[in-house]
């Protein structure tokens, strides 16, 4: 390891990132760590209403050398200030294509940053990709929050149009926690909705919130469009997601993100 990468170190703390120089410093480490292989998917699974997994979605992590793990929460937005985020993403999906084959041929969710959908070539680079991997897009769904196309113009939505062309399917992560998700309902073509985990975490306690899931879960069979509920932490949130008719689950009580090949790790065999 470099001297310099202990520097690095202290440089890490959250309080710092606002300031432009220890932000220029994690850039500089990140892009060193994805040419040293320092980045890794975690998976997490779906369930479907027979509890089978049905899918997985991939996490990033950064395994840091003196560090230990750093959440993507630390180090995404740093990388959505350059052209670091393109290449993270093209990363991220290139690794989720070769890992398929070990995740069962299930079908396997990738998050997008909306700076990578502002892109003019980011459908055809996604597409050379999986191209390139030999892999079916129908085994990928492309999380985009919700935020996303509404604001990000023309562009984002013709990616993501051309991406459903060819058999990758969309899904709205975060449903419910911008302010234009009602608005997406009508404008946008998409696949899966996943219902903010902020959602679940307060169906225990507030009505209105249990009242909003059973409503969203309501137009998204008449769409049709499948409904994940995500951050299902405990029994009663998940049998209570159940009776409101979501599709999919997804959450610590169900399964954590992990490497593949871990003991426990909830992959289908
Ligand atoms: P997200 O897409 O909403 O992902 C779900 C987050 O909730 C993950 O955090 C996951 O570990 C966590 N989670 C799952 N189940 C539970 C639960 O039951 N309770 C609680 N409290 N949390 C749960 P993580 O892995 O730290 O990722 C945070 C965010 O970073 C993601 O939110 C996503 O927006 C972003 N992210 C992660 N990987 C990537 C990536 O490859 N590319 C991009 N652009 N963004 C990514
Ligand atoms: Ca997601
Ligand atoms: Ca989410
Ligand atoms: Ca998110």
């Amino acid at each position: 390891a470099k001297k310099g990468g202990r520097h690095a170190v202290v440089a890490f703390d959250p309080d710092m990132l606002g300031d432009e120089r220890h932000r220029r410093f994690i850039e500089r480490e990140l892009r060193a760590a994805l040419l040293m292989e320092e980045l890794e998917l975690h998976y997490q699974p779906v369930l479907g209403t027979d509890m089978a997994i049905r899918s997985h979605e991939a996490l990033v992590r950064w395994r840091h050398q003196v560090r230990g793990m750093i959440p993507p929460a630390q180090f995404i937005p740093i990388a959505e200030e350059s052209d670091l985020i393109v290449k993270l993403g093209e990363w991220v999906l290139r690794r989720a294509c070769g890992d398929l084959a070990e995740l069962g041929g299930l079908p396997v969710a990738v998050n997008v940053s909306p700076v990578q959908l502002r892109q003019a070539d980011f459908a055809r680079s996604f597409a050379a990709i999986l191209q390139d991997t030999g892999t079916d897009p129908r085994a990928i769904i492309v999380e985009v929050t919700e935020t996303v196309p509404l604001d990000a113009g023309e562009i984002a939505m013709a990616n993501l149009a051309a991406l459903r062309r060819l058999g990758v399917r969309i899904a709205i992560d975060d449903f419910g926690a911008g302010h234009a998700s009602l608005q997406y309902l009508r404008g946008f073509a998409f696949d899966i909705i996943k219902i903010d985990r902020s959602y679940v975490a307060n169906m225990g306690s507030s009505r209105i919130d249990g009242m909003i899931v059973s409503a969203v879960c309501e137009i998204a069979r008449a769409l049709p469009v499948e409904v994940v509920a995500e951050g299902i932490e405990t029994q009663e949130q998940f049998n209570q997601l159940r009776l409101a008719g979501c599709s999919g689950f997804q959450g610590y009580l169900l399964g954590r993100p992990q490497p593949l090949g871990k003991p426990g790790n909830a992959v289908a065999a």
